[in-house]
């Protein structure tokens, strides 16, 4: 396993003419960034793993500081996965390029995580847009976990450049919580307290499928979730091809954030 630190270094080692496959990660790995990671070395020829915790995708400096950085540790697992290449970029390098960074996006898409989130897309657009440009890789591994994160950078990259997104299921753990490097942030109990939220939901969302005309239902979860201290950021249902309201049961997708601790989780089904 090849770790690079600069970029120079990277594009003298690295042969991005070959069939490589991209997995960008903020770190702190998980079982969900390990199913992303397989599924690249399944169908590419090299795997490049990025570990970057992005300051300008967080919306609070506090948010940024607490969020897990476990390097070694995630080394540790990448070398045991037998990954092909890791770059861990600096923050200087990847926000010398001031111009590639003022990315925006569209008032119609300031909704859920970006319009609770103000300038976090933008920032993870901007990163997206300097690791592309360096890695130019055949195919990218993202998450359906983060389903708006993958709409709005499909949307972003779709005339931009040649890579093509691979879409990957969340991975659960037995008690139906998404993998999330947030939950090393989490006691035992939260952890219990956000997988009920996650099975309301999943109850939710097969009421949906089975009668579209439900919103008394709903409201009574969500009032059931709010009651027992949970603080919902959002609930909704939108469809999935354009994140509209306009929905059936066919096409719909519900989405939550919500805080547990005052750790913000999001989920879909
Ligand atoms: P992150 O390190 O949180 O930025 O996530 C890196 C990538 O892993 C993103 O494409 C996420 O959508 C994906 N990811 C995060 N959690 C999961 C999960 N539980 N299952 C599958 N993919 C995930």
């Amino acid at each position: 396993m090849k770790i690079f630190k600069s970029i120079n270094k990277l594009n003298k080692q690295v042969n991005f003419k070959a069939n490589i496959g991209f997995v960008p990660t903020m770190g702190a790995l998980h079982k969900g960034h390990m199913s992303l990671i397989d599924s690249s070395k399944k169908k590419c020829n090299k795997t490049l793993v990025t570990i970057f915790v992005n300051p300008s995708q967080f919306n609070k400096k506090s948010d940024y500081i607490k969020y897990p950085k476990i390097l070694s540790n995630d080394l540790k697992i990448l070398r045991k996965k037998k990954v092909d290449y890791v770059f861990i970029p600096q923050i200087n390098e990847i926000y010398k390029n001031k111009k590639n960074m003022k990315i925006s996006i569209n008032s119609k898409d300031k909704i859920m995580c970006a319009k609770f989130r103000k300038g976090h897309f933008e920032g993870v657009l901007a990163v997206i847009n300097q690791l592309l440009g360096i890695i130019r890789a055949k195919y990218m591994f993202l998450g359906i976990k983060d389903y708006q994160q993958l709409y709005l950078i499909r949307k972003f990259i779709k005339n931009k450049f040649d890579t093509k997104i691979i879409a990957c299921k969340t991975i659960r753990d037995k008690n139906h919580l998404a993998y999330s490097s947030r939950n090393l942030l989490l006691s035992k109990n939260d952890l219990i307290k956000a997988s009920k939220v996650i099975k309301k939901i999943k109850f939710i969302y097969n009421k949906i499928k089975k009668n579209i005309n439900n919103s008394k239902e709903i409201n009574d979860i969500k009032n059931q979730i709010s009651n027992s201290g949970i603080k919902i950021e959002y609930l909704q249902i939108r469809n999935k091809y354009n994140l509209s309201k306009k929905y059936n049961k066919y096409n719909f997708k519900i989405f939550i954030a919500f805080y547990i601790n005052k750790v913000r989780l999001i989920d879909n089904f």
